[in-house]
């Protein structure tokens, strides 16, 4: 069964701040209730590192208009400057949706990895992120995704990303997303199912269908919308403002219907109109999935998304050592009080 496992450390320090006075530190361990993987929740850091989250907006506007000159996303563009996919795979070479175009990747991270363009406008501010773009892209992820499997059915396990932004990772600014497919699951995926499988055999439930129950109505819950579920993870992947969304009793993204990517894109906006109001202009998501050519009663489809740091002169990361190298998770102020003020933010607490 579920169980949060969390420790609190301290430390004492004499504290110049207050006059040299004693003072305590609190280091809160928390384990992931599937994976068993630490994360660290550190008491103040959101305050302490809240100025290197906002984002300098002259260097940004500059960015935007530098990067606007060659972009091969923008409309004008894209027909002349993107890839296409061969003739035996899709005859128009590439897919449309609504405004949003897919096509193959000039240099992937998969054998088969391919971009959405999801917008005309060659920025957008987080709070422009509505659900219609990102809804539109992933419909053509999943048309990308039905003739893969029709072609290569072996290349069976599929991640949507989004890096927005420099900070994110991003090389190209206009908004887009990235489709990475393997025949192999990416680490993070393969624990997560081997996991869920060693949790089904031992108590003949699913793990994510007992994460919901748990979590609903509680203090990490956000909201439920068309079939899926949001809320902010007991112990965080990474370290600002994690959201997770799981996708109830679909194991896999061909298995998702209409409704459920408006769950998701509707969800996605929502949380993004949140991190436009904190003032963040950059965010990763991972959108995950088991095998496609199977389902499994014991995996859900599920989500995380993060803001990441502003733009500045400064160039903070916070891919540091720890996360980055060590493999260890942090979180800058505690998830249910994150919770607690997307909630207060949506409406929803
Ligand atoms: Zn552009």
């Amino acid at each position: 069964m579920i169980t949060f496992e969390k420790t609190v450390k301290q430390a004492r320090i004499l504290n110049p701040l207050k006059g040299f006075q004693e003072d305590t530190l609190t280091f809160e361990y928390r384990a992931d209730p599937l994976t068993g993987r630490n994360t660290t929740i550190i008491k103040g850091m959101l305050n302490y590192v809240s100025k290197f989250l906002v984002s300098d907006d002259s260097l940004l506007n500059s960015l935007v208009e530098k990067t606007r000159v060659n972009c091969p996303f923008c409309p004008e563009s894209v027909r002349d400057k993107t890839p296409m996919f061969t003739k035996d795979f899709l005859d128009e070479g590439r897919i449309f949706v609504g405004d949003a175009v897919v096509i193959p990747n000039l240099l992937g991270h998969a054998e088969r990895s391919i971009l959405v363009v999801l917008s005309r406008e060659h920025h957008l501010k987080l709070k422009d992120f509505t659900p219609k773009p990102v809804f539109d892209g992933f419909k053509g992820g999943v048309a990308y995704l039905k003739r893969l499997s029709e072609v290569e059915p072996s290349i069976r396990f599929p991640a949507f990303v989004f890096n927005y932004l420099p900070p994110a990772g991003s090389s190209i600014c206009h908004p887009h997303m990235q489709v990475l497919v393997r025949d192999r699951p990416f680490y993070l995926v393969e624990l997560l199912i081997e996991r869920s499988r060693a949790y089904y055999e031992l108590y003949k439930r699913s793990y994510w269908l007992d994460l919901g129950s748990k979590e609903r109505g509680g203090e990490r819950y956000l909201f439920d919308i068309d079939g899926v579920e949001w809320l902010v993870p007991f112990a965080p992947l990474r370290g600002a403002n994690e959201v997770q969304a799981v996708v109830r009793g679909k194991s896999n993204l061909l298995e998702l219907s209409d409704r459920e990517w408006l769950g998701l894109a509707e969800g996605i906006s929502k949380i993004l109109q949140f991190y436009h109001k904190e003032g963040y202009m950059s965010f990763n998501i991972i959108l995950v999935s088991g095998p496609t050519d199977e389902h499994l009663d014991y995996f859900d489809v599920n989500l995380r998304m993060i803001s990441r740091p502003g733009i500045q002169a400064l160039s903070f990361t916070d891919a540091w050592a720890l996360p980055y190298l060590l493999w260890d998770g942090e979180a800058v102020e505690e998830p249910e009080q994150l919770a607690e003020r997307i909630g207060a933010f949506t409406g929803n607490k």
